[in-house]
């Protein structure tokens, strides 16, 4: 095998693998590099998302969004079951499974691109050499005409709550729960901690979410986070926020959660705990001294606008870079790296990124918040349509939540939409292509929208901007 390539990436995440592909799709030559070993110790590709992150979450939410719907919504439709019963092995099992065929499938996309898969630790040395440790020990420099940096991202620790893998885990940790934990502690209620309290929540567990903010869900819309907090309260989800968690020790098979709040010092006790604090840029034993490259105050590699770092031809992607640590943002990075080297036009859109929590209902949106376009001092209207006047999503038994629409009023342009109900993560994503087009209220309006469908929500939402919305009062 040569040593020298037009391009080696440094990590096979969601937004190293991509750039690998779409590289070797440029008729370029090209070798992706990837350390994750599993916890059987197994080396695979995928990186966070395929192994620790998006995908088994999305598994164990789905199997445990069923198990909640057959509790709690089949007798509603006239189903009767008897009792039911779960299985944590098994849904661990499917789990598993989801997972495999994704990494396998990471394999096969290489094959079939031609990307060179090498296993074990990437170094980058100065002058576009990179230093390649398999998982055997051997050692190899390779020299490459480009480098792409995409090693991700790692749970934050605690330092008065540190992991020890049994009792105070990480996200990762959480995911793989052999029985459900009667008494579950989670810190952060962001992203992952209000997914994973979910999954463990509908398996029985008592979840007690403790949230430094006073204020619930601070990045959403206002009005999409008051309306999901009060769902989650419905479920059982005990969210404590202004709660600053100071300690956590373990005391035989209980962990002893120490925090503060208004009214002083807490304590807490719980079987496990999850800290889910956020995340940070994963760069250790990256970077050989006079690379050129530069890692900020923040720990993350800096990058101008098209993702290049200080260092000629070397450029990151991904969770280790500036931006929202989203599997979609690093894959589009990637991706634009990898026709940017190939002298081809391309260009990250950061303004239309949408996010999702995948929690029920689900919460997605794309854009300024109806807040930040107030504080902004621009004009605006909002159209809202709540999902108990669609006839789709009453006939789902998922009639919870709204669509909302924020335009400017000078010219109807879509400034944000945000959505809490059925299917939000895939119904944003006409938002995100009318906004990738710059689209007005208008255009959404003047689109058809099939019947009955929850995506006609939006479609009456944009209509509600101006007072024009047939299924519901105009408010
Ligand atoms: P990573 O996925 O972290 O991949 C980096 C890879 O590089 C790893 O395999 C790592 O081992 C390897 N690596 C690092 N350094 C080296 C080196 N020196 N040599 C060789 N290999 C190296 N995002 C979403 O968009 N949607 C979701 O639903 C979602 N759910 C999530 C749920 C959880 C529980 C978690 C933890 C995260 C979730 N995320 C989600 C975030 C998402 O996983 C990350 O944004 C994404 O994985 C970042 O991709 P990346 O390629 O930059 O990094
Ligand atoms: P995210 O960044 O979306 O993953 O969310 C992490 C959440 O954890 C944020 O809302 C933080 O405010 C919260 N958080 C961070 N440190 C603490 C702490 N010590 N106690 C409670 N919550 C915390």
């Amino acid at each position: 095998m040569s040593d020298n390539f037009d391009v080696i990436v440094i990590g096979g995440g969601p937004a190293g693998y991509p750039a690998a592909v779409r590289a070797a799709q440029n008729k370029l030559s090209v070798a992706c590099i990837d350390e994750w070993k599993n916890a059987d110790g197994s080396p695979v590709f995928g990186g966070t998302c395929l192994n620790a992150g998006c995908i088994p979450s999305k598994a164990l939410l789905e199997s445990t969004e069923l198990l909640h719907r057959a509790q709690h919504e089949f007798a509603t439709h006239g189903i009767q079951l008897g009792s039911i019963a779960f299985d944590v092995a098994a849904m661990q099992k499917r789990k598993a499974t989801i997972v495999k065929q994704s990494t396998v499938g990471i394999l096969a996309l290489f094959k079939g691109a031609g990307v060179t898969p090498l296993q074990g630790h990437g170094k980058l040395l100065p002058g576009r050499q990179v230093e390649f440790t398999a998982h055997d020990g051997t050692r190899r420099v390779l020299q490459a005409r480009h480098v792409v940096l995409a090693s991700g991202s790692q749970p934050m620790e605690l330092r008065s709550a540190p992991f020890d893998c049994r009792r105070i885990v990480d996200s990762w940790g959480a995911l793989d729960f052999d029985a459900v934990p009667k008494r579950l502690g989670v810190i952060g209620a962001g992203v992952i901690g209000l997914e994973l309290g979910s999954v463990w929540r509908r398996l029985g567990a008592e979840v007690v979410v403790l949230e430094a903010l006073e204020q619930f869900l601070a990045m959403a819309d206002g009005q999409v986070a008051k309306e999901a907090q009060r769902h989650f309260k419905k479920q059982g989800l005990d969210i404590r926020l202004g709660a600053k968690v100071t300690g956590a020790r373990v005391e035989g098979e209980e962990v002893v959660v120490t925090y503060t709040d208004a009214k002083g010092e807490q304590t807490v006790t719980f079987d496990k705990l999850v800290v889910a604090i956020g995340r940070r840029p994963h760069t250790k034993d990256l970077l050989a001294d006079g690379t050129g490259v530069v890692i900020d105050g923040r720990g993350f590699i800096e990058v101008d606008e098209h993702c290049h770092t200080a260092a000629e031809n070397v450029w990151a992607v991904g969770d280790c870079v500036r931006g929202p640590m989203l599997a979609h943002k690093g894959k589009e990075e990637g991706v634009a790296v990898a026709d940017l080297i190939a002298g081809l036009y391309a260009e990250v859109n950061y303004k239309v990124i949408p996010s999702v929590i995948y929690t029920a209902p689900e919460i997605a949106w794309v854009g300024q918040t109806e807040e930040q376009v107030k504080a902004s001092g621009r004009a605006y209207k909002v159209g809202n349509f709540p999902f108990a006047a669609s006839g789709r999503a009453r006939a789902m038994e998922a009639a919870a939540g709204f669509c909302k629409v924020v335009a400017a009023v000078d010219d109807d342009e879509i400034l944000g939409v945000h959505i809490v109900g059925p299917m939000a993560g895939e119904l944003i994503a006409e938002a995100v292509l009318a906004m990738e087009y710059s689209a007005s209220t208008e255009d959404l309006q003047r689109t058809i929208h099939a019947h009955p469908t929850l995506s006609e929500a939006l479609h009456e939402a944009a209509l509600n901007a101006d007072k024009r919305a047939v299924d519901c009062l105009n408010r």
